[in-house]
């Protein structure tokens, strides 16, 4: 379903990507793991259109998506979460909610009176109310989104992705700073949509929700590709290894 190839990075001189090739097939769970700076977040922000390549190709279904502005990134089937979500003070939960399906139409259905915007607002009503049970927000639907605790932001952060219906869904550090109650009702939710079809990739530092949820991993050291193997092949992965425990023996 996405195929990265040899796609490179720098900021000003900083080579934060270099010859990047992965692909995450129809259905799996990639777990995208490395050091704080190792470039997997940039990774993510090339993926979804934030940021340019400089080098190499990114595809969904075949199709080039590199160079694409988001809103088109979104539109060919890629929703993404943020590791630090910040949600607006006004709205409620339900209102953000709608509003990530309306903006994504590039309508604000609620500014309109057409009947087809009434339709479209509806749709989007019915959609974010089960979304947000499913992602277990719906007794906080009416509250306003910034009032919510980190976690059930990174929920709803979730929750207004999955409302453009993507065919890949990417999170990044959806457990980060999570209490393990909720961070267990994540990886049920999480398991729960693959079972229903969902594709992700998931950039997380955590090794149990790694080895819980994802069906292969992809490990970056400062901006390379080391390992791309099963969750349980990690620890027996010398280059995985290095990467988490040698840095000290380096000159
Ligand atoms: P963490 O685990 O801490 O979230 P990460 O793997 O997500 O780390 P990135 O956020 O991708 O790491 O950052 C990788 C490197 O790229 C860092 O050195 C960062 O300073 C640099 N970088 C990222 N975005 C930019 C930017 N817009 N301009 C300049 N440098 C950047
Ligand atoms: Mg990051």
């Amino acid at each position: 379903l996405l195929d990265v190839k040899a796609v490179a990075k720098a900021f000003s001189g900083n080579h934060v990507l270099q010859d990047v090739s992965f692909n995450v097939a129809s259905g799996e769970i990639v777990g995208l793991l490395g050091p704080n700076g190792s470039g997997k977040s940039t990774l993510l922000n090339t993926i979804n259109g934030f940021e340019t390549i400089d080098r190499g190709a990114i595809r969904l279904a075949g199709n080039r998506i590199d160079g694409l502005p988001v809103h088109r990134v979104v539109a060919a089937g890629i929703g993404r979460t943020f590791q630090l979500p910040s949600m607006p003070r006004k709205m409620s939960v339900l209102e953000v909610a709608v509003a990530a399906a309306t903006a994504h139409h590039g309508i604000w259905a609620t500014l309109t009176r057409s009947a087809a915007a009434r339709r479209t607002e509806q749709a989007a009503l019915k959609k974010a109310g089960e979304l947000l049970d499913q992602l277990l927000l719906a007794p906080v639907r009416g509250l306003p989104a910034a009032a919510l605790s980190g976690g059930q932001k990174k929920l709803l952060g979730i929750v207004c992705a999955l409302m453009a219906q993507p065919r890949l869904l990417i999170l990044d550090e959806p457990t980060a700073g999570v209490h393990p109650n909720l961070r267990r009702d994540i990886v049920l939710a999480l398991q729960a949509l693959n079972a229903q079809g969902m594709t992700m990739l998931i950039v997380e530092h955590d090794m149990q929700f790694i080895r819980e949820v994802c069906t292969r991993c992809v490990v970056l050291d400062r901006g390379r590709i080391v390992a791309d193997c099963r969750p349980d092949e990690l620890v027996r992965n010398e280059e995985v290894v290095r990467a988490y425990l040698g840095r000290a023996e380096e000159p």
